[in-house]
């Protein structure tokens, strides 16, 4: 955007005179944007609600706000708007809260001339579009770190992460927890037979298919290949087993496409006051290549 692209300006302000001296030292500038003024805090944020605006010139003493948090609740109400801050010779260092707070910029009154004013905005303006691409940027990583990119599940750090948690949970309250551990039986034949694109529309039916049928708080991730694992927090044996054996018959009907079936092996672990992390799964994993051994598609526990 350059200065010439600015539709709009807002400038919440109660004093009639310093409006009327921001509206002339724009007009000065050749500022093509329109400026509408409202007086409350109150008006400018059903204002931003209602309206697109490119920026906001905001005095921090309104009479229906005063000080900082007029900055924050603006902020709040429109977190993707620019916001510069007017103060007053006397209250400068607010102006550099606002700004620690997330205010782009501010000016003092009394102290502004319209060139200054000019660039002011144009400055907020291109710097909360990075602030929010950055922002967008930072949230789509943390996602990516989080979440299996195939299927959309926890991935495997983030599965070790809750895992930790859990298990803390389960000895300082003495809860029970299980883990239900999987494994597609002879999937390299999925992939072979068919091809690598019906492999991976495999494991993502799966994932859609379990994370259907189990409970809110069960914790379902990608463990490797195509291997997963469903923890179980706060269900006694019999109930994690029933659970396991749903898991199980579901997979075995589903048709994954054309009527391709796929079964899974399962084994489940026990949580034993004794258990770290890596001798639960450690217990899984043999639960579940106990259950390959003994013909696959179906449950072993340890
Ligand atoms: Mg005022």
């Amino acid at each position: 955007m350059n200065e010439n692209q600015m539709r709009t300006v807002l400038l919440i302000e109660d004093d009639p005179g310093d409006a009327l001296l921001i509206a002339e030292m724009l007009e000065l500038q050749q500022c093509r944007a329109s400026l509408v003024r409202v007086e409350r805090l109150s008006e400018g944020i059903s204002y931003l609600q209602q309206n697109c605006c490119d920026v906001v010139l905001l005095d921090m003493n309104l009479p229906d706000s005063s000080g900082l948090p007029t900055m924050t609740r603006l902020m709040d109400a429109a977190p993707t708007t620019p916001i510069i801050v007017l103060t007053g010779l006397s209250d400068e260092s607010f102006g550099v809260e606002a700004v620690k707070s997330g205010a782009q910029d501010y000016l003092v009154k009394g102290d502004i001339d319209g060139r200054v004013l000019k660039r002011a905005m144009f400055y907020a303006v291109e710097r909360k579009k990075l602030e929010i691409s950055l922002k967008q940027t930072r949230d789509l990583f943390e996602r990516q770190s989080r979440i299996d990119y195939l299927t959309g599940i926890y991935n495997r750090l983030m599965f070790n992460e809750l895992l930790e948690a859990e298990l803390q949970r389960a000895r300082r309250y003495g809860t029970s927890l299980s883990l239900i551990m999987f494994d597609l039986d002879h999937f390299k034949q999925i992939n072979d037979n068919y091809s690598h694109i019906m492999g991976d529309h495999v494991l993502k039916e799966l994932a859609q298919l379990i994370s259907d049928n189990i409970r809110a708080h069960d914790i379902f991730s990608r463990w490797g290949g195509e291997e997963f694992m469903v923890l179980v927090p706060k269900c006694d044996q019999a109930g994690t087993s029933m659970l396991a054996e749903k898991l199980r018959s579901l997979c075995e009907i589903h048709d994954f496409g054309n009527g391709l079936q796929v079964t899974a092996s399962f084994g489940i672990a026990h949580f034993c006051a004794e258990d770290s992390a890596e001798s639960f799964t450690a217990r899984a994993d043999e639960a579940m290549y106990l259950s390959k051994k003994n013909g696959r598609n179906r449950i072993e526990s340890l």
